[in-house]
């Protein structure tokens, strides 16, 4: 029997025998489940006849005085820093999946207070829901060219009206103390005006990706961040999501040997020709900045290295009314120095798949579905003699979008350079680029050598 255990027994069956005073009783518990148990202890204590014990008259009573209990010091199982989480007691055997440890909120007034712009799909669906389960991130104002959605959003979320804009009065957002960032979730063809003129104003910037619709466009969003002494990181939240950090840990400690290959598709069926994903200025391309750029980053990040050759082919089907502008689908292939060769695949034109499968020379690694925002699985294989062995691996779904608002928040808060900065999306663009450039050549292109592993990232973000 652990000592909470028999003490609450002891107590119960003899409420005479304890002397222990209520602060013992945390000293010799060291867990938060002193607080419950204690009470109910206690509770019980009191209904008995025989008041006079040192228990009872630690439960507050009319006849006798509550004894002096420092108010200002907790339990020794609540942390007065809030960073840490508080411990639970454990429900569940120990050979089942357990819960992560409870969540460590900062409160309001703590956290960094961003400004959304653009409320479509990505920022009513997923975006703000995932302020609920931040711990470092408030939504503070909103900008919007529909003023009644607006208004509609405001209410929902919070948001006072005098902090509602409208695109014209963007750079106003310079005035709101409140803003610490901005998250421009706009279409790809506007990303590079909000971010400069965001900095411009003074906030720190966190831009949806693609970063940009060029390379050029991508320099100077770097440019304008650093001139105005801003932070400024692209929104890749696959690079803070569990699943494929588990992967990329796996592939860099050599835990199936040395990768070979990784084959990866992100594909989609999309339609109305009339959004802006199907307009060549908004969108930059078609499904290789929106989600073939998936394939690229999430391979880029696991291994670390950046690719040196990209052969590309890109095809639409003629006459599609989506296809007047941007492409339908892409293949590409890519060589990395350290001899790994790649194949990806995207599409605006086949049935929903999004997965990559690593490689390597004692095993494989699969992630099916690999990008969606919920529901990822990831599947090992490794050789053992004559059989293989198949781990389904059970990690829980995190919300993506509050992972990397935390980190970019974090990263405000103690002035560090995201995990993901500008860098990287520039990085990212300057392959497709090549990639495009292969397939109108019909050759494949070269790239310059970059040495670095993790060439393009800041420090490696805290969470597990
Ligand atoms: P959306 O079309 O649903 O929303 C875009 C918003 O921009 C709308 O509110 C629209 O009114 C506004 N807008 C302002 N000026 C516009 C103009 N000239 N033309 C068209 N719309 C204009 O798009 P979305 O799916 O929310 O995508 C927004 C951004 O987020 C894109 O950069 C996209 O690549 C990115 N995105 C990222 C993820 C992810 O998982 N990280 C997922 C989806 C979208």
């Amino acid at each position: 029997m652990k000592p909470i255990d028999r003490f609450v027994t002891s107590l119960l069956e003899n409420p005479g025998m304890s002397s222990l005073s209520r602060q013992d009783f945390f000293q010799l518990t060291g867990r938060s489940l002193a607080v419950g148990a204690l009470g109910s202890a206690f509770a019980s204590c009191e209904k008995k006849p025989e008041a006079n014990n040192a228990a009872s008259s630690i439960a507050s009573t009319p006849s006798g005085p509550a004894p002096k209990l420092p108010a200002t010091s907790p339990p020794a199982d609540v942390p007065t820093d809030v960073s840490k989480p508080i411990e639970l007691e454990q429900i569940k055997a120990k050979t089942e999946q357990q819960e992560g440890p409870t969540p460590t909120p900062l409160s309001e007034d703590q956290r960094v207070g961003y400004a959304l712009v653009g409320l479509g799909h990505l920022t009513l669906n997923q975006i703000l829901p995932a302020f609920g389960a931040s711990k470092k991130s408030k939504v503070v104002a909103l900008v919007s060219g529909s003023p009644e959605k607006m208004q509609k959003v405001a209410a929902q979320y919070g948001v006072k009206k005098e902090s509602c804009y409208s695109y014209t009065d963007y750079d106003k957002l310079r005035d709101n103390k409140e803003v610490q960032a901005i998250y421009i979730v706009l279409p790809n063809g506007m990303h590079a005006e909000y971010t400069v003129r965001g900095a411009q104003a003074g906030k720190h910037i966190l831009c949806e990706k693609p970063m940009a619709n060029s390379a050029e466009e991508c320099q100077a969003m770097i440019d304008a961040c650093k001139k105005a002494d801003r932070k400024l990181m692209i929104a890749y939240r696959i690079q803070y999501e569990p699943h494929n950090r588990m992967v990329r840990e796996m592939v860099q400690k050599g835990q199936f040997g040395k990768v070979k290959s990784i084959v990866a598709t992100n594909g989609q069926n999309s339609d109305n020709p009339d959004h802006w994903r199907f307009k060549k200025a908004l969108a930059g391309g078609g499904s290789l900045p929106d989600v073939g750029l998936y394939c690229l980053n999430t391979i880029r990040y696991v291994l670390g290295e950046e690719p040196t050759e990209v052969m590309g082919y890109v095809h639409s089907t003629p006459n599609d009314p989506r296809f007047k502008e941007v492409e339908e689908q892409v293949n590409w292939l890519m060589k990395f120095p350290s001899g790994v060769q790649t194949s990806c695949s995207t599409s605006y034109g086949h049935h929903d798949d999004k997965n990559y499968k690593v490689l390597a020379d004692t095993g494989w690694i699969k992630m099916d579905p690999a990008f969606p925002y919920t529901g990822l699985q990831l599947e090992t294989s490794q050789a053992q003699g004559t059989e293989n062995q198949i781990i389904q691996h059970k990690i829980s779904d995190k919300d993506q979008f509050a992972a990397e608002l935390d980190h970019f928040s974090e990263c405000v808060m103690e002035n560090k350079t995201p995990f993901t900065p500008g860098e990287e999306g520039l990085q990212d663009q300057k392959i497709m680029e090549a990639i495009y450039q292969s397939a109108r050549e019909g050759k494949p292109v070269k790239l310059a050598l970059v040495d670095k592993k993790d060439a393009f990232r800041g420090p490696q973000p805290k969470q597990a």
